[in-house]
């Protein structure tokens, strides 16, 4: 993976240079030669972009089925929708590990720093990476794991809500041994958990991880201490009966509002609202809907909207090829964040929005507009990481990420799980859970995927939200006015400019050294919180 990276490593700056140099230095009659090879590096590459664009296509297929599991297939389509999955990805991971693109690759490589445009170096570069990782995974595995995950799917939407646990055992036992097994293929690491986080965040590990966590954990303890000695916020304002159709339809005005092409996605049902991307012109949201809390259909929406408008923002160009998405769990995580939270939670937000709040819901009319600010901002120790508040919300990640290394490292079983759960979560936020649907069930992560690398990206996506913010508003001072009448255009281009066109272009690290002129850095985001919550709460800090 060392030679990957030190390829691209200026690769762009060196391209003009180099073939300047070249063109003066060689022969006119050598020069007529490299017509020929140039044509053969192009033949290559087109070769390259069909064999990715058939497996890119495979993937889109199999999300497609992915997404109608989790919206509108009936119950009983289960078993054979597992299979069908299975099959697709099964298709999908043979073709992204056939020699004949490594050869491809291989052949390709040297020229990607002269003859090739920056984008196809970097489609050679990401192409190399993923070819990698997917070589090391063996097709029957690939087609177990998928099958498991399904099928553990499938019964975990029935134990949720039965807060069931010991049904998800079994399934969650075998999840924990094939996460291994996974692991296994990339030996060696430093820690278990570095071939998951290196999948979802490229060059993060879990010891940079572990290091973030701490400078975290420094400033939001206190904080959190800070917020809990002064008198609590009243949400009772929140409480009422908000029918269905009317919050679907304030989300979906929302979401149009911040700039979600609905001509190229839409917004469904689901039990664990998620985004998914089939093309450029396809990106959809789900959400779920509670009519005693209005603000789970609303903000879910809203993140999940966050995470739409940076795949529909991928330049059109970079479609069906690896680019074509966003470059990581962390960068993605950091746009759903940045929408839901500084955007969608700030007082000039609402002050654009609130009136049409009232009037689609009457219960509204009588609540005066700090006290409903202040309800959606309050701060509390509470069970539920996706109802969290952005102070504690990182605790939850960060109780999560421990539990997932301890079920990994094997110093803690699955059917202890539940009693570790609750014993983490009195010793992180002074609260218990009294079920398990509340508990170590409520989160789909490792009931639909792996156990490993699921939860960390969150705590970056909090963490990038502000630095980009930070950046978008030193660029156009004007953003914050412009939340205030509910316009979003200034802080929508930047963000497509800087981060959402270029897709998996640049590594995560580059792309945000681009944006934002530094490397990650938490520093926005805790001036952020200790400054909204600082006032917020009247604390003398901030
Ligand atoms: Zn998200």
């Amino acid at each position: 993976m060392a030679v990957v990276r030190n390829f691209k490593t200026g690769a762009s700056r060196r391209r003009g240079k180099a073939r300047r140099t070249l063109r003066a230095a060689v022969p006119r009659n050598q020069a007529a030669a490299r017509r020929p090879a140039r044509r053969a590096v192009e033949d290559m590459l087109a070769e390259l972009k069909r064999r990715l664009l058939e497996i890119s296509d495979l993937n889109a297929a199999a999300s497609v089925l992915g997404w109608d599991q989790s919206t509108y297939m009936p119950q009983a389509g289960a078993a054979a929708r597992g299979r069908q999955l299975a099959t697709l990805r099964r298709l999908a991971h043979e073709r992204s590990v056939d020699p004949a693109l490594g050869k491809l690759l291989d052949a390709l490589e040297p020229h990607a720093g002269r003859l090739l445009r920056d984008t196809d170096a970097s489609l050679i570069r990401v192409a190399r990476r993923d070819f990698e990782k997917a070589i090391k995974l063996p097709p029957e595995f690939v087609a177990r794991f998928t099958a498991h995950t399904s099928e553990s799917y499938d019964a975990w939407t029935r134990a949720r809500p039965a807060d069931d646990f010991a049904s998800m055992r079994p399934y969650l036992e075998r999840t924990v041994e094939l996460s291994r097994e996974y692991a296994g293929f990339f030996a060696p690491y430093q820690s278990i958990l570095d071939p998951f986080i290196d999948d979802a965040d490229e060059g993060m590990t879990a010891a940079a991880v572990r290091k973030l966590f701490a400078e975290l954990k420094r400033e939001l303890v206190p904080l959190v201490r800070a917020i809990g000695e002064q008198p609590p916020v009243d949400a009772r304002c929140l409480e009422g009966t908000f029918p269905e159709s009317g919050q679907l339809a304030f989300s979906h005005a929302v979401v149009k509002a911040l700039g979600y092409d609905f001509e190229r996605g839409r917004l469904d049902k689901t039990p664990h609202p998620f985004c998914t991307k089939f093309a450029h012109g396809d990106v959809r949201i789900t959400t779920r809907v509670n009519e005693r809390d209005l603000t789970d259909a609303l903000f879910s929406s809203i993140h999940e909207a966050g995470h739409a408008l940076y795949e529909q923002g991928v330049d059109r160009s970079l479609e069906g090829t690896p680019l074509g998405y966003g470059v990581s769990a962390g960068i993605h995580e950091s746009q759903s964040r940045l929408w839901e939270n500084i955007v969608a939670r700030s007082e000039g937000f609402w002050r654009h929005f609130y009136p049409s709040l009232q009037a689609t819901f009457g219960h509204f009319r009588s609540v005066p507009f700090d006290a409903f600010v202040r309800a959606i901002n309050r701060v509390e120790r509470s069970l539920i990481r996706t109802d969290a508040d952005e102070v504690t919300y990182n605790l939850h990640i960060m109780l999560r990420f421990d539990l997932e290394l301890d079920m990994l490292e094997g110093r803690l079983e699955v059917k202890d799980l539940p009693a570790a759960w609750r014993a983490a979560m009195q010793a992180d936020l002074d609260l218990a859970p009294p079920d398990d649907r509340s508990g170590c069930l409520q989160d789909v992560h490792w009931y639909a995927g792996s156990v490993g690398g699921a939860f960390h990206s969150y705590a970056i996506g909090n963490i990038l939200s502000a630095q980009f913010m930070q950046a978008a508003v030193a660029a156009h001072p004007e953003i914050p006015h412009e939340i205030e009448s509910g316009r979003f255009a200034a802080l929508h281009a930047w963000l497509r400019e800087h981060l959402y066109r270029h897709g998996r272009r640049y590594p995560p690290d580059e792309l945000i050294k681009r944006a934002t002129g530094k490397p990650m850095t938490a520093a926005p985001y805790l001036a952020y919180l200790r400054g909204k919550f600082g006032r917020l709460y009247s604390l003398p800090i901030g």
